[in-house]
């Protein structure tokens, strides 16, 4: 086996790893933000705690509840300025996906429940990315603190974000 492939296999998970934040795991007031940067392809990863976001992190039991859970995921699934790239990089959202099983009537697990999401652009100037705006602790009161990593042509930096900063700047 080439020496190079075995290497690999080996580094390529450990590059990943601020993604494997196991469920149950989380700390209320803190969300995690993978930024990547490939190519023309800016990809975000948010992952936060229901309670975060809606104030529970149960199935929803009144209407009231059901009505927010649902006001939420829309919101996420159509962001708009919920993120802003550099506008010079000319960045436009080409997919949104967003995972909530807890409120969308999928088994209730342990104590803990979150709610992933991951947004895809594409820019048109990726060589103009220099940072993101963002309006999470904005809209979202109960957010405290934003880890964010960040891996792109420049590798890889760990961003530590309090409230209320409302940029995460990277070095270009
Ligand atoms: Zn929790």
């Amino acid at each position: 086996m080439p020496r190079a492939a075995l290497l690999l296999t080996l580094i390529l998970p450990c590059a990943l790893l601020p993604a494997q934040a196991a469920p149950g795991a989380h700390q209320h007031g803190v969300v995690t933000l993978e930024v990547a940067i490939d190519g023309a392809e800016l990809s975000l990863g948010l992952r936060a705690p229901l309670d975060d976001l809606i104030g529970f992190e149960r199935a929803p039991r009144t209407a009231a509840e059901r009505q927010a859970a649902a006001e939420l995921l829309r919101s996420l699934r159509a962001p708009g300025a919920l993120f802003e790239p550099s506008a010079a990089a000319g960045c436009t959202l080409a997919a949104a996906t967003v995972q909530a099983p807890v409120l969308e009537g999928g088994a209730a697990g342990a104590d803990h429940a979150e709610l992933v999401a991951d947004y895809r652009y594409q820019c048109a100037q990726p060589q103009a990315l220099r940072g993101l705006k963002h309006r999470l602790f904005a809209d979202f009161r109960r957010i405290a603190r934003i880890d964010a990593a960040v891996a792109g042509p420049r590798g890889q930096a760990l961003h530590k974000l309090k409230r209320p900063a409302d940029t995460l700047s990277w070095p270009q």
